[in-house]
């Protein structure tokens, strides 16, 4: 067991106290050493609830709202997934370690080599990733049964609800401000599309051709 499993257990129990229970998501989040994905002088933060710097002014999501997005998906093993915005890397290694298919897009170059290189050697190999606009998916390995966003838009891009499967489900934070979204929910099920509209959150901007520009 490392030294970084009783700090995890933590954070898992006042995740489900928050009312999180899909027992996927937390035996995930269970598993995947946080702390790895933060730069060293921060292994010591990483379990507490709030977001953390990465790389080019970028940010890694506080563990609840981690754990809401994940949960939200009603993903099952075996799925294949989209994540837009792969960063540090750490929301796809929880998706793997729910048993999901990941195919993980990042335009930011240095980022997509540190967090392709991290996820190696931690031998995440069900994780795909992709040096690209995520606002215009994926469209080669699609369609996918769940995509997520992991930064805010303007709108929800139209290639992404195209690349989605039937019955398929996909999360975006969209609000028209800086830092200040609604996670909002699109639903596709026999040819129709569902909008649905959840908590506040505040993450960054999603930059591309269907986001700012
Ligand atoms: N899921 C990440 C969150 C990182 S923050 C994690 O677990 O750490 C959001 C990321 O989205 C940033 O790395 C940013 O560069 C990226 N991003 C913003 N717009 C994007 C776009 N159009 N395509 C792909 N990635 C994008």
């Amino acid at each position: 067991m490392d030294q970084y499993q009783i700090s995890r257990d933590r954070m898992v129990r006042e995740i489900s106290e928050r009312g999180i229970k899909d027992p996927l998501v937390l035996a995930a989040m269970r598993k995947v050493p946080r702390h790895l994905f933060v730069e060293d002088a921060l292994h010591a933060q990483a379990y507490a609830d709030s977001p953390l710097p990465i790389a080019c002014g970028q940010s890694i999501s506080q563990p609840y709202i981690v754990a809401l997005m994940s949960s939200l998906l009603q993903a099952a093993p075996g799925m294949c997934i989209l994540e837009i915005g792969t960063g540090s890397g750490y929301q796809a290694a929880v998706l793997n370690a729910m048993g999901l298919k990941v195919y993980s897009v990042e335009r930011l170059p240095q980022l997509y080599a540190n967090t392709g290189k991290l996820l190696i050697s931690l031998r995440y190999h069900g994780i795909h990733m992709k040096l690209a606009d995520g606002t215009e998916g994926w469209p080669e390995s699609g369609p996918y049964d769940r995509i997520i966003v992991t930064a805010g838009g303007p709108e929800v891009p139209a290639p992404l609800v195209d690349q989605l499967a039937d019955p398929g489900l996909l999360i975006i934070p969209v609000g028209n401000r800086y830092r200040n979204q609604r996670l909002t929910i699109v639903r596709k099920d026999k040819g129709k599309l569902l909008h649905e509209e959840g908590d506040a959150v505040s993450f960054v901007d999603l930059v591309g051709a269907h986001g700012w520009k």
